[in-house]
């Protein structure tokens, strides 16, 4: 009889955890691994990438090794696995020494599936050595993004992953993420020698979330706290997560949140470890608790009815919003993503990075990220639009349900702006970084020389003041129409896409920018800003899946029941 090793894979599907059929690309996926290829698996958050390589690692023969980088998430796992009837085991420094040897001898006479084990516990010799003659069905890497540098949450212990592939020759590799830019992706591709691997990256569309951006109105803690309570109270009974920036304002906002009569708790690194498993327990087992933590909280909890995370700090990038927010609605049911931002927190996020004692090169990509995540907060693309084209997705649609798409902001038309810093980044031939580009426009260099007085773009600008280019140009980072390359820790500001550049210089695309920047002539503002946006919008209402605009309408409806009791 002729089996196809999909429906295999789809028979330990239904039979180990009793779901129908695969989704996405899991299916995909697990034909590569089956196959014995290397893959790399960007999959959403909640999408399903543990199966992805859990199936495969029971029907190959041998042990599946799965590196993860935190003990908790091992432990869940762990679990789980063991309650569905799968034999899992995880080694970690919880262990004694004799639960360790039981582990390593179960691995060793063939009696585990699956083995978990961190980084760290990779780095030891003695481990390497007893898995070196055991036939391995895999290696999944799960979190891949911690490997880089660029991605936002970079282990140094994952760096030394790059030595599975010639230690374990043959071994199908597979590298799982929720959140990796092109630039990670290679970088993770790159950092683990996974030369040949087949790259698959699922659309990052949510269409359930919810998302908005509100503008702090001061920088007054008071303020914020009071707003964040509101946002909670509105949404009495819910489960969510505020995350907050620091392990005191986390304190603060749960003691708040707890005056006000929520069932909230406080969560961050500060607490020990039992402490926060007690917590998190707390959180998983509740009705309507709502978590208040650092980013220390997260990865990988599986809870599918949080149904809203409000950051009361915004995150350091795009990769780390969606992550967060991607905590919500995991059931698929309607969910809120809220973030509040103001210009201190840009000014803090950099000031920290400026701080940490890391590569330059780093710290300058870092500092773009962050720049970035705050042009879409502040900004006037759909907030769903705006993170998936981070992530490559060219062609994603307005998702008609965020506050921009509800509400579109009035506009004003940088698109002169834009191509006149097209051209000076032209003609400077990407070999400056924006401070450099912005004295050029305003006519400013110091010590400008003959041939860079000589250019036509010189001194073009000099109607804007410096703080709005600046601004014009964040913005058109933002908008992949300019890149900034980190350059012996210099980042340097290149030309982006050449399509859009053309269409921007032709006038078929206009630039827009939210804020006027100052300096800006009032007469640069666009006529009608709102027309085009709304079409959009109405489009997208239109094609927004008449399932989850019921459950949106649903849920607005409960909501207002909720708040007239
Ligand atoms: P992540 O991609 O975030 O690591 P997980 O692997 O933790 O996601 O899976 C999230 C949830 O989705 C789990 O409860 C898992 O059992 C469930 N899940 C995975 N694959 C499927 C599927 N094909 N159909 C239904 N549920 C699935
Ligand atoms: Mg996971
Ligand atoms: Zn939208």
């Amino acid at each position: 009889m002729i089996h196809d090793p999909i429906s295999a894979a789809r028979d330990t599907l239904e039979r180990v955890w009793g779901h129908a059929d695969f989704r996405g690309l899991q299916a995909s996926v697990v034909a590569e691994v089956l196959a014995g290829r290397d893959v790399l698996a960007v999959l959403p958050t909640g999408g399903g990438k543990s199966v992805c390589y859990q199936i495969p690692a029971l029907i190959r023969p041998g042990l599946g090794l799965v590196i993860s980088p935190l003990i908790a998430l091992m432990t869940d796992q762990v679990e789980a696995l063991k309650q569905q009837g799968v034999r899992a085991a995880r080694l970690d420094s919880g262990l004694s020494l004799d639960e360790r040897s039981g582990v390593l001898r179960a691995a060793r006479s063939g009696d585990l599936d699956l083995l978990y084990v961190s980084p760290e516990g990779l780095q030891s010799g003695a481990l390497l050595d007893r898995l070196a003659d055991l036939p391995l069905a895999l290696i999944a890497i799960d979190e891949a993004h911690c490997v880089s540098q660029w991605g936002h949450d970079f282990r140094p212990d994952y760096r030394t992953l790059g030595r599975l592939g010639q230690l374990f020759p043959g071994v199908p590799r597979i590298a799982v993420t929720a959140t990796a830019d092109a630039r990670t992706r290679d970088d993770i591709l790159a950092s683990l020698h996974l030369d040949g691997a087949a790259v698959f990256v699922d659309s990052f569309a949510r269409p359930n979330l919810q998302l908005s951006a509100v503008r702090k109105e001061s920088a007054s803690r008071a303020k914020t706290d009071a707003h964040v309570i509101e946002l909670v109270r509105a949404r009495k009974g819910q489960s969510g997560v505020v995350y907050c920036g620091s392990r005191d304002g986390c304190e603060r906002v749960a003691d708040a949140l707890k005056s006000a009569g929520t069932n909230a708790i406080a969560y961050h690194a500060g607490m020990a470890g039992p402490e926060r498993d007690r917590r998190l327990e707390r959180f998983l087992a509740e009705d309507g608790a709502v978590m208040v933590a650092t980013i220390a909280f997260g990865m990988g909890v599986d809870k599918a009815d949080v149904r809203f995370v409000i950051h009361a700090d915004p995150p350091g990038s795009l990769e780390a919003y969606w992550q967060e927010i991607g905590r919500a609605g995991r059931d698929g049911e309607p969910a809120d993503g809220i973030t509040l931002y103001g210009p201190s927190d840009i000014a803090w996020t950099l000031r920290r990075l400026e701080g940490r004692p890391m590569d330059e090169a780093v710290k300058a990509v870092q500092t773009r990220k962050a720049r970035q995540l705050f042009a879409m907060l502040d900004g006037a693309t759909c907030r769903a639009q705006a993170v998936r084209r981070y992530f490559g997705e060219t062609d994603a649609d307005v998702c008609g349900v965020c506050d921009i798409c509800q509400d579109p902001p009035a506009l004003h038309d940088a698109t002169v702006a834009a191509q006149k810093a097209l051209a000076a980044v032209q003609r400077l031939g990407g070999r400056y970084g924006r401070g450099r580009i912005v004295d050029h426009l305003t006519g400013k260099t110091k010590d400008a020389q003959p041939w860079e007085t000589g250019l036509s773009t010189w001194g073009i600008g000099k109607d804007i003041a410096p703080t709005g280019w600046r601004d014009v140009l964040d913005h058109l980072m933002f908008e992949g129409l300019l890149v900034e390359d980190p350059n012996e820790g210099k980042p340097l500001v290149m030309l982006g896409d050449p399509e859009r550049i053309r269409a921007v210089y032709r006038g078929e695309t206009r630039v827009e920018v939210r804020r006027t920047p100052p300096g800006f002539d009032a007469s640069s503002r666009s006529g009608n800003p709102r027309t085009r946006t709304r079409n959009d919008r109405n489009a997208a209402v239109e094609a927004l899946d008449a399932d989850v605009r019921a459950r949106f309408e649903a849920l607005r409806a409960w909501r207002r029941d909720r708040a007239a009791e």
